[in-house]
């Protein structure tokens, strides 16, 4: 499941080709839903040992067009996980003071901490392609900026923070549903805003610059994963499983007991 949505790097994902509505061989809602509980269960656990460890970091980075899922994700794969080992950062257009900075001022403030899972609902990923399609800065600023990011990844992940990259790539009509879906249901309108349609009606052009920056930036200290997003219970499922598998693969280890504590009896 992993190595097929993985962007192996150097390569082009082709976000448009892929199959928004595949089930990534989990089967059914029912079948994906059980394999998330014991996705959660080892979640909880590793969570638990990374914040005892205190020497390493783990980020999520999660990008995908509106209504693609990123809040859904980040509640349904993070139920039942500690919350004060997780950092969760949403990135919205720059403030003018994040603006007086270096795009990646704002980014870098909010990296998790040692043994802390980060979370960045969007990232500095906006700084390439939502700069790039609304033209905020000259061609030849965002274009440099990918090439920025492969170092700057590289160094937090000499630095100790192992990085999971995921696009969620919702199909055009999936989110045409869940955009009027918001504009209908009075609980979900807050979150509908009349800009959405403009960046809608640029779809194809957020997804060829989705396709050109992911190809640029999934290396192999920082990979990329496309993830189907057209179904929920995919997506938490996958996402869930890329968590599970960088965490196993950091193998973190409870810090070493104080000396003397066999058979102390608390009175
Ligand atoms: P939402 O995630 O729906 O709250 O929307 C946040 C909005 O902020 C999106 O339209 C993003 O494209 C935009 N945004 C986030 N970061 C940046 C950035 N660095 N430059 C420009 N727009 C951004
Ligand atoms: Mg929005």
């Amino acid at each position: 499941m992993i190595a097929k949505i993985r962007v192996d790097p150097g390569t082009r994902p082709h976000i448009a080709k892929r199959d928004a509505r595949d089930d990534l061989g989990f089967g059914s809602k029912e079948a994906a839903s059980a394999h998330l509980d014991v996705l959660h269960t080892k979640l909880e656990t590793l969570q638990q040992r990374l914040f005892a460890e205190n020497r390493r970091s783990l980020l999520l980075v999660l990008q995908g067009l509106d209504a693609s899922g990123k809040d859904g994700v980040i509640r349904r794969v993070f139920e039942g996980v500690n919350p004060q080992g997780c950092r969760v950062v949403s990135f919205k257009a720059p403030t003018s003071s994040e603006l007086a900075h270096d795009y990646l001022w704002r980014v870098h403030a909010s990296l998790p901490g040692r043994g802390e899972i980060g979370i960045f609902n969007r990232s500095h990923y906006e700084d390439v392609v939502a700069v790039r399609i609304l033209q905020l800065v000259p061609d030849e600023v965002w274009k440099r900026r990918p090439h920025h990011i492969v170092e700057w990844e590289r160094m937090l992940v000499d630095e100790g923070t192992t990085l999971v990259k995921a696009f969620l790539n919702v199909s055009k009509e999936e989110q045409r549903q869940r955009l009027q879906e918001r504009l209908d249901d009075p609980e979900k309108r807050w979150k509908f805003r009349k800009a959405d349609l403009d960046v809608r009606a640029r779809f194809d052009d957020y997804i060829a610059a989705y396709d050109e920056v992911i190809e640029q930036t999934s290396t192999e200290h920082a990979p990329w994963y496309v993830v189907p997003a057209d179904r929920n219970w995919v997506k938490a499922t996958a996402v869930a499983a890329l968590m599970v598998d960088a965490l196993e693969r950091m193998d973190p280890q409870l810090p070493e007991p104080e000396e003397g504590l066999e058979g102390l009896v608390v009175t």
